[in-house]
């Protein structure tokens, strides 16, 4: 549900059941190749995706990106940028009625990578729940209890997994708004906080109990996944 992999199961209307491949952003993480496995599906990645990552590494080795998908000519994944039409939503500037009947939002969230988008789903008894994705990796930043790091790299510049701060400490405000003002749920797809605490019941309803008591026993503390 928190987008760690390519495949989303999302409620829709009356707990309808749906398998989406949308991509958060193209960190491996959340990116997967998934031709072999649903061969009619195509992929969406944000804008700016595209124009960021491509070529990818089958024409660059040192290329994080997946040339599976941003090659330009050895691709094997099909795949499209969103095109909207791009709208308000709540505190956000550019979101898109995925399916045309106010279910699903998904939202341009900037400051992680080019391209990063995170969602909001609209569940069968009322709730709103956000996909949060890199946005935010853990709770504490989120609280503001903590500050997003920046790090030494090896070649001496600085690291940090907001590539743009200030842009990602909006869509992290923004994101306060959803929960303090609309009422709207939020996982972010690093965080356990809220399945080791076990205390909202609309998040926790949308796991399987057997796998969030399991999730429980092997999430260590503040392990950020
Ligand atoms: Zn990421
Ligand atoms: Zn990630």
């Amino acid at each position: 549900m928190t987008g760690h992999f390519t495949f989303i199961t999302l409620v829709r209307g009356k707990m309808r059941y749906g398998i989406l491949e949308w991509h958060h952003h193209a960190h491996f993480d959340h990116c997967y190749p998934i031709r072999g496995i649903f061969p009619n599906s195509t992929g969406y990645f944000g804008p700016g995706t595209k124009e960021f990552c491509s070529p990818g590494h089958l024409e660059d080795p040192k290329s994080q990106w997946d040339g599976r998908f941003f090659d330009p000519i050895h691709s094997t994944e099909r795949w499209e940028t969103l095109r909207g039409p791009w709208v308000p939503f709540g505190p956000f500037d550019k979101a898109m009625d995925f399916f045309g009947d106010g279910s699903f939002w998904v939202i341009q969230a900037p400051g992680h990578m080019p391209g990063n988008l995170c969602a909001c789903a609209h569940l069968g008894s009322g709730d709103w729940v956000l996909l949060g994705s890199d946005c935010c990796h853990s709770r504490s930043l989120f609280d503001g209890t903590e500050e997003i790091a920046e790090f030494p790299l090896p070649d001496g510049s600085r690291g940090c997994l907001q590539m743009d701060l200030p842009a990602a400490g909006e869509t992290i405000a923004r994101l306060r708004t959803l929960e303090r003002d609309f009422g709207v749920h939020i996982a972010l797809a690093h965080d356990v906080s809220w399945i080791l605490d076990g205390g909202n019941k609309v998040l926790t309803s949308l796991i399987e109990p057997e796998l969030l008591r399991i999730a429980q026993v092997k999430c260590p503390q503040n392990a950020i996944l």
